[in-house]
């Protein structure tokens, strides 16, 4: 019998080459990462044009979100340097990656999330994996500027994407799309929340392709690689939480795409230099855009996501019809961060609900339509 198991142990391993770790650095995995491409052709004759659209669906990844690519960095390289403890601040998907990696290292491991604004997905999985959880009247910034004055002061490891690591790890999802399409895509539209996915995407194109880093091992050979020249990246935020759009801080952010709640991101000046450098944009879409294509992704592509993940689809549905018209054959690719069962809440909210009926078969027959 032929040994058909494909060995796949996680991000940390399949690209290690490109992440700071030794021999010496412990692998907490739980085999995260290599998630779905998926072409989205239904989704195509939405957006119009003849563009080639795929998606890459983190909500894939074993906790649901593309937290876990970081994650498996950051506590990976804390238990390396050994640290009894993490904290983060969170709006609920770093939270449940954290206390997920943090049980598989044996971490004692602290979220700070704010009150009222958290998904229920993702603070049951936060309180399942046995974190202890603090829900702060506040929002995310408070949260956030809570947690860095704690980490200055005691011995306890920062996990927000403000841990280099928690980038190092992220940056594998381009290297993923690289390998996959055999080519970098022209487009790549992602939610931009903190700021850290946007940063980590443009830092794993450039290095993949050997333009900025020099341990880079990638040799970029013609025949492999159709078009060396790097994506635009094109960043969405919610409109009521558009700091980096507005160019000021957000006091009191409103979406209900809580994912991107956020009104002070903390890699603010480096989501600017990925736009800048890739000629790119930065953008908003309204909660309405946002939630038709989360809509669209279940129903047309049979795709879950949970609704800040909707915002790089809408940001490419408004882009497409109110500023550039794809000439045809265009390689675009839409980032999915986390999965739709994280707020089931939004879910219901947004369907119609089931219709309640006696067990009577003409009726039942009537209501399915047949
Ligand atoms: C964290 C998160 C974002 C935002 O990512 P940033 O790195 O903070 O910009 C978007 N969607 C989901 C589902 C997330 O968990």
């Amino acid at each position: 019998m032929p040994d058909n198991r494909i060995i796949y142990e996680g991000i940390i391993e399949r690209y290690r080459k490109f992440l700071p770790v030794s021999e010496k650095t412990p692998i907490i995995t739980l085999y995260e990462g290599n998630t779905p491409l998926l072409r989205a052709k239904n989704l195509e004759s939405v957006v119009g044009g003849n563009i080639n659209l795929y998606l890459k669906f983190e909500g894939a990844n074993p906790t649901g979100s593309f937290k876990d690519r970081g994650m498996t960095m950051a506590i990976s390289k804390a238990v390396e340097e050994k640290s009894r403890a993490v904290i983060c601040a969170s709006t609920g998907n770093t939270a449940a990656s954290a206390a997920a990696y943090s049980a598989k290292a044996g971490l004692k491991c602290a979220v700070i999330i704010p009150d009222g604004s958290i998904a229920l997905g993702k603070l049951s999985q936060a309180m399942m994996h046995g974190a202890k959880v603090i829900a702060l009247k506040g929002n995310f910034d408070d949260a956030l500027r809570i947690v860095l004055e704690i980490t200055e002061k005691y011995p306890i490891t920062l996990v927000n994407s403000l841990n280099p690591y928690r980038i190092e790890g992220q940056k594998t999802a381009a290297f993923e799309i690289i390998d996959f399409l055999g080519r970098v895509p022209d487009y790549h539209f992602i939610p931009v929340g903190n700021a850290g996915n946007i940063t980590a995407y443009w830092k794993g194109y450039k290095e993949y392709c050997g333009f900025s880093n020099a341990n880079c091992e990638f040799k970029n050979p013609k025949s492999e690689i159709r078009n060396p020249k790097l994506p635009k990246m094109m960043g969405f935020q919610a409109a009521g939480a558009a700091p980096i759009v507005k160019g000021k801080p957000i006091k009191n952010p409103k979406t209900i795409a809580t994912a991107i709640k956020i009104g002070n991101p903390a890699s603010w000046k480096k989501a600017e230099e990925a736009r800048d450098e890739s000629g790119g944009i930065i953008s908003t879409v309204t909660d309405t855009e946002i939630l038709k294509a989360y809509k669209l992704l279940a129903s047309l592509e049979g795709i879950f996501v949970e609704p800040a993940s909707a915002a790089s689809v809408a940001g490419l549905i408004k882009y497409s019809s109110k500023v550039h018209k794809f000439s045809g054959s265009e390689v675009i690719v839409c980032t999915l961060t986390g999965h739709g069962l994280k707020d089931p809440d939004r879910a219901i909210k947004s369907a119609v609900k089931p219709k309640i009926i006696k067990q009577d078969m003409k009726k039942i027959l009537k209501e399915i339509g047949l």
